[in-house]
């Protein structure tokens, strides 16, 4: 343990509650920069994990580390992301129940590396047999290939997931992984047809561009050459320096092996591929009657080829709407609605084989009673999720809107898991509960999602109206229903709520972490989820699953975008409160993806949006340090004539007396059912002190 003073002063402490000025942010953040000067990145609030990535690679993560974590308590070794998955095993063998982790922070932070690690980790230290190294591998592989579909370069991580992910890691009686699961939540699909300045579309193109052998690649109608399809050029940099798409490429397919993926399947997915970038560089102009044509019939061929659909039934798809929902009646589309069209198809086709790539994925890893004869009840699970982090840019659409919201419902069920296994321990241990006060977000996520009145309602209401929606109608509504709610704020409304302008076309929602504007321009369109009916022909094996002919003939209006994502995160949310959490918070230093730079400003805003001083000061509220009574008196026995070299007697008794011996004033700690719990970081340091100086 770090903990004589003069290395407290170099290092810190390694767990926040041990901090003199709990309150102050300032003394939080330096003690994180003094950590992270000296190359600590790990940093415990209690059990929570914060991580600041180092954006470099350190020499922590071997299998000698790996094995120094096994079976080991929290304090007796310094904070690591390997301690996390260790505990979490633990508690799922010893206690039987099912766990989660819960990683977050902003994009770049470093929640995906910290997934990978816990995932390395128990691929290394548990139990496995022969069949199970199958399921490992799979397990393990599945990652190059949900971010070669799922991942992109933007300007904040040349690595970005795009979606949010949850993962079930099953284990058998023994602890050996049997199975897994995936969950995804929102693919950005929006980057498929468009990128900022500085970012790329989905890795997979890139790939599949620069890997793919020459006569596939002629096969599918593409050159080798990213800059020829406007999908991938859009952000003017197909090549990124810590990229090699090359040897990615090589990785992925041998990936989907592994996975068991058909050589059929591969094949059809990569004609999917294929047509996106085909579509991409279908072009429109006005034909002799005035109407709307592609203007590229060679894309048209390849496209009618990779898609398995009919090429005139294609033409009409991108260049007519159909009036009545059986499309017997049709109306020319304008330039701009064709361009429309046809980027709304290269998203859905996208989208759902992203969609598609993950159940096949889930088929791999789905555990088969036949493999053993372990019945499934005994079996239990650790749950990885991977999500995105609270985003703020200058342009903040229904995607940012739907992250958010995301994190406003983890923070929801971070306050109410942590407040509660606090207040769990103090009872259990039959100690005196002092509640606490904290920023209930509740009120930010009832405006989201509460029944009729709620902004998910509004814009259901407003997209299943009869007729074409309306942006400027739904922004009414909104501020009809929501224009009293202290974190609702349009242009309109702006009457001091708060500083910053809110233009015409926005509507601000004052987050929990902070201020974000959203724009509603175009975002109606979008909502209907509309199943560009003329794939459902389609003879590959993967859009025809993914797009079924149903939704087309039927006569009900389909859920929403909103509704959708608002469902799945309910689930999500189940899910979560059935197992129990622990929880890694991820912090990024700088914005230059730099090594050794700590930036200051960037920190704070983090430490805040993580909630990480509202996190302390619950754990802070009653006791700042608790421990078992053997562990207590193992460390400290030597310290106390009775209780030297053993004790004998109940261990209660010798915590007793050992924190007698030492002086310990009664309001300086109590006694609970099996651990002691200590007030002030003070009181540990100074017996930590005592026993440094022996
Ligand atoms: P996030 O998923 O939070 O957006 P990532 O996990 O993809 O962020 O991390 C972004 C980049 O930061 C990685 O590609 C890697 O270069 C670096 N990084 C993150 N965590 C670590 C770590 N523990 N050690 C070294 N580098 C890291
Ligand atoms: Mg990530």
């Amino acid at each position: 343990m770090e903990s004589t003073l003069t290395a407290r002063d170099r290092v810190g402490v390694q767990d926040f509650v041990l901090l003199e000025n709990y309150t102050s942010e300032a003394a939080f953040i330096e003690n994180l920069r003094r950590r992270f000067g000296e190359k600590l990145i790990y940093t415990y609030i209690g059990s929570v994990l914060v991580s600041v990535n180092p954006y470099k690679d350190l020499e922590i993560y071997s299998k000698a580390h790996m094995e120094r974590y096994r079976g080991v308590s929290f304090y007796e070794i310094s904070p690591h992301i390997y301690a996390v998955s260790d505990n979490t095993y633990r508690a799922m063998r010893t206690e039987r129940r099912d766990q989660c982790i819960l990683i977050s922070g902003e994009s770049g932070a470093g929640k995906t590396e910290a997934s990978k690690k816990i995932l390395q980790y128990y691929a290394t230290t548990c139990p496995v047999t022969d069949h199970m190294s199958t399921i490992r591998d799979r397990l393990l592989q599945s990652n190059p290939v949900l971010e070669a579909f799922g991942n992109a370069k933007t300007l904040r991580n040349d690595n970005s997931s795009r979606f949010g992910k949850y993962m079930d890691v099953q284990f058998d009686f023994r602890g050996a992984p049997i199975g897994g699961h995936i969950l995804n939540y929102l693919l950005e699909k929006s980057r498929v047809v468009h990128q900022n300045h500085g970012e790329r579309n989905f890795h997979i193109f890139y790939q599949l561009l620069e890997g793919g052998e020459q006569d596939q690649l002629s096969k599918l109608g593409l050159e080798r050459n990213a800059q020829k399809y406007h999908y991938l050029v859009k952000g003017c940099c197909p090549r990124v320096s810590s990229i090699n798409d090359k040897s990615d490429w090589k990785t992925v397919r041998k990936a989907l092996t592994v996975i068991g993926f058909h050589e059929e399947e591969v094949e059809d997915l990569l004609n999917i591929i294929a047509s996106v970038l085909h579509l991409g560089n279908t072009q429109f102009g006005e034909g002799e009657d005035g109407e709307t044509q592609i203007t590229t019939e060679p894309q048209l061929t390849y496209l009618s080829k990779l898609l398995g659909v009919d090429g005139p039934a294609l033409r009409e798809a991108l260049t007519h709407k159909k009036l009545t929902a059986k499309g017997e009646e049709v109306s020319p589309l304008s330039f701009e609605q064709a361009v429309a069209a046809r980027d709304a198809l290269a998203k859905a086709v996208y989208g759902r084989a992203f969609t598609w790539l993950v159940a096949k994925i889930n088929q791999s890893l789905a555990f088969k009673v036949s493999h053993t004869s372990i019945m499934i009840g005994s079996s239990s699970v650790i749950g990885l999720l991977d999500i995105y982090g609270f985003e703020v840019f200058q342009h903040n659409s229904f995607e940012q809107f739907c992250i958010n919201y995301c994190n406003e419902k983890l923070q929801q069920l971070f306050i109410k898991l942590t407040l509660k296994s606090e207040q769990e321990e103090y009872e259990a241990e039959g100690i005196t509960w002092e509640p606490v006060k904290y920023f209930d977000n509740k009120i930010i996520c009832d405006l989201v999602e509460e029944k009729h009145k709620g902004f998910i309602s509004i814009l259901d209401e407003e997209c299943l109206r009869p007729g074409e929606p309306s942006d400027i109608s739904f922004l009414e509504k909104l501020e009809d229903t929501l224009g009293g709610h202290a974190h609702f704020v349009t242009h309109k409304l702006a009457n001091g709520k708060t500083r910053k302008a809110v233009g015409r076309e926005e509507f601000r929602l004052i987050h929990y972490a902070g201020e974000v504007n959203y724009t509603v321009n175009g975002e109606l369109a979008n909502q209907s989820v509309n199943s560009t009916a003329v794939i459902c022909q389609s003879d590959n094996q993967i859009l025809s699953q993914c797009f079924n002919r149903e939704e087309v003939t039927t006569q009900k209006r389909p859920e929403t975008a909103a509704t959708q994502f608002k469902n799945s995160l309910a689930k999500l949310i189940e899910i979560l409160m059935s197992k129990e959490p622990s929880y890694v918070r991820c912090i990024k230093p700088n914005d230059a993806k730099q090594s050794g730079r700590f930036d200051e400003a960037l920190v704070r805003h983090q430490v805040k949006y993580l909630g990480l001083m509202e996190n302390l000061r619950v754990r802070r509220a009653g006791f700042a340090y608790r421990r078992r009574y053997e562990a207590f008196l193992q460390r400290y026995k030597s310290l106390c004539p009775g209780t030297w070299p053993n004790w004998q007697g109940r261990l209660a008794d010798g915590v007793a007396t050992l924190v007698q011996h030492l002086g310990y004033k009664p309001e300086e700690y109590k006694l609970g059912k099996t651990k002691i719990f200590i007030r002030f970081p003070k009181t540990l340091f100074t017996t930590e002190d005592a026993l440094e100086a022996r």
